[in-house]
């Protein structure tokens, strides 16, 4: 089967490997100016500017993280996963762009690194999931009956506050660190034990400026079933903090960069003015 859409060298999908490579393997050319660490089963959210590097750490072993991403200028504009995973894979890899939604659409970021480097397995599965999106209270209490104020959903609302965002400006997620597929018989989404260990790393470099938050998944490294038989309450041994670093690069490594516009469009869907 052919990709719908490829990004063959050249096309406006593939970014300039050779420059996100080089960034990679900056580490001299780095300095951390932000470093904290995300308690197990809470949110953070912070701005990362264009041209600085984040990087997403496993600090104590595999713990699955749920991320967001908006315009830190105009909130409207923000991760378009659903796009992405067209675009580029359903699970996100080294070079691979994080797109923003309608009438942007640009590149808000781009993968630099990925230690785990998880490829495909022998179950069609993948890892950094773009086919699921968070958990939330909402779906817990419809399955459950109970109610559960930790879900990444919760999570990550209660991180985006003080920047005065809301519940409803908490958007579809990347699944950092998280593998999934679909069954082969059905198409079904499912989930398996997160393979990060401690110290392994997920990275990108901002293209714009950005106000990222994630949020440390209450179901934690997901090695207990959620749902269906066999299920039960993520016990909290299986939830471990997260660390996130920000670093910024010297100028020097950034000339022929720019930060990309947002989509020239200008067609007002076929409406005119008169
Ligand atoms: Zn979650």
């Amino acid at each position: 089967m052919k990709p719908l859409y490829e990004s063959a060298a050249g096309s406006p999908l593939a970014g300039n490997q050779r420059f996100y490579g080089r960034l990679a393997e900056s580490v001299e050319e780095r300095t951390q100016v932000e470093s904290f660490v995300v308690p197990l089963r809470s949110g953070k959210a912070w701005p990362v500017k264009a041209g600085q590097i984040c990087r997403i750490v496993e600090i104590e072993g595999p713990q699955v993280v749920d991320f967001n991403a908006w315009n830190l200028h105009n909130p409207r504009e923000r991760f378009w996963a659903a796009r992405t995973k067209q675009l580029h894979h359903a699970h996100m890899q080294v070079f691979d762009r994080f797109w923003s939604c309608l009438p942007y659409l640009r590149p808000m970021a781009t993968v630099i690194g990925d230690s785990i480097n998880y490829g495909i397995d022998q179950d069609g599965a993948g890892c950094h999931d773009l086919l699921g999106t968070r958990c939330d209270p909402y779906v817990h209490k419809l399955l459950s009956g109970e109610e559960l104020d930790v879900c990444c959903h919760s999570n990550l609302t209660r991180a985006v506050a003080p920047f005065r965002l809301c519940e409803t400006d908490v958007h579809d997620v990347l699944n950092i660190f998280q593998v999934t597929g679909l069954t082969p018989d059905k198409h079904q989404y499912f989930v398996k034990p997160c393979p990060a260990k401690k110290g392994d790393y997920f990275e990108f470099f901002a293209e714009i400026d950005l106000l990222c938050a994630i949020s440390t998944c209450p179901h934690g490294d997901m090695s207990i079933p959620i749902w269906g038989p066999g299920a039960s309450a993520a016990p909290i041994d299986i939830c471990r903090p997260v660390g996130v670093e920000v670093h910024v690069l010297r100028p020097e490594m950034l000339v022929g960069w720019h930060s990309p516009a947002v989509s020239s469009y200008a067609g007002l869907h076929g409406m005119r003015l008169k």
